[in-house]
């Protein structure tokens, strides 16, 4: 082990950057296509329970176009790992720090003391299930990573004082060094990533993330569910799929 300095962490941050639209927004869209010159003044005339019954009939029969007027922007802190999953998800729009601009953080990942590591018998690559380590292979664990991560770091930091270029020097940094980025989406596209990298055995198609994304995941549905109750509420109560 060297006696370089470096930061580990299994905290995951995720912050309201802005937002725009309501519940309140997703009925007036919806309006739009029968009335579409009295729509804007929905929120004037339905009461919340009407305002519900119709936010709830357009999540049960995925009229999806009306959710997408509303969009939230979201900044994220995590681990390369997990922005390359959230990555995938197309519909949306990223800002991310760069690597070839900027010295990254000598800040990296650990898994949190509760998060299982072992696959349990009979595991499948479609529904990974895992166990709990025992207490003295966790301990090893977090310092074999904390060992491999300080190597990392420092040669990064070597190549750094030779003036090697910065995007250049990054290549030896792990994925688990943090990073850090904005991202925006529509509601509909917000809901469509919690049906995916939030596990919910209720759900009608039940999903099975990675730990750490979901971690980020559970952050986004409780600001979504404070900025939008009733599209969240639709959205729980007819079966998460977006
Ligand atoms: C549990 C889990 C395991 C996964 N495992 C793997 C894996 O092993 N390997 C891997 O490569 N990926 C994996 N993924 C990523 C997955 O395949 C998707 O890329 C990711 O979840 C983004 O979903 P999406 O395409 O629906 O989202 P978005 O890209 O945001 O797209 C939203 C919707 O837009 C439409 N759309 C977007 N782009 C297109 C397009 N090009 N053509 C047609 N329709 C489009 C689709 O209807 C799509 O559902 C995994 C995802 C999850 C949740």
């Amino acid at each position: 082990m060297t006696d370089v300095e470096i930061e580990l962490t299994s905290e995951i941050t995720v912050r309201l950057i802005q937002h725009m639209g309501s519940d309140q927004m997703i009925a007036a869209a919806a309006k739009v296509s029968t009335s579409p010159e009295e729509a804007r003044a929905l929120e004037t005339v339905e009461s919340s329970e009407g305002l519900y019954g119709l936010i709830r009939y357009l999540a049960k029969l995925r009229h999806t176009s009306p959710f997408e007027h509303s969009a939230i922007t979201f900044y994220v802190e995590a681990p390369i790992f997990v922005f390359r999953e959230w990555h995938r998800h197309r519909i949306a729009s990223y800002s991310e720090m760069s690597g070839r601009y900027t010295e990254l953080l000598p800040k990296f990942w650990v898994p949190r003391a509760s998060r299982n590591l072992i696959p349990v018998p009979g595991y499948k690559a479609a529904r990974p299930i895992f166990g709990p380590a025992p207490s003295a292979l966790r301990a090893e664990v977090q310092e074999s990573l904390g060992d491999s991560y300080a190597h990392a770091w420092e040669t990064y930091q070597s190549l750094l004082a030779q003036n090697i270029a910065k995007e250049v020097a990054r290549a030896c940094l792990p994925v688990a060094v943090f990073s850090k980025m904005w991202v925006t989406a529509n509601l509909h596209s917000w809901l469509h990533f919690l049906s995916l990298r939030v596990h919910d055995p209720n759900a009608q198609f039940v999903s099975y993330p990675q730990a750490e994304i979901e971690q980020a995941a559970v952050q986004v549905e409780a600001v979504l569910t404070s900025l939008f109750p009733l599209a969240l509420r639709a959205f729980n109560e007819t079966g998460r799929s977006f």
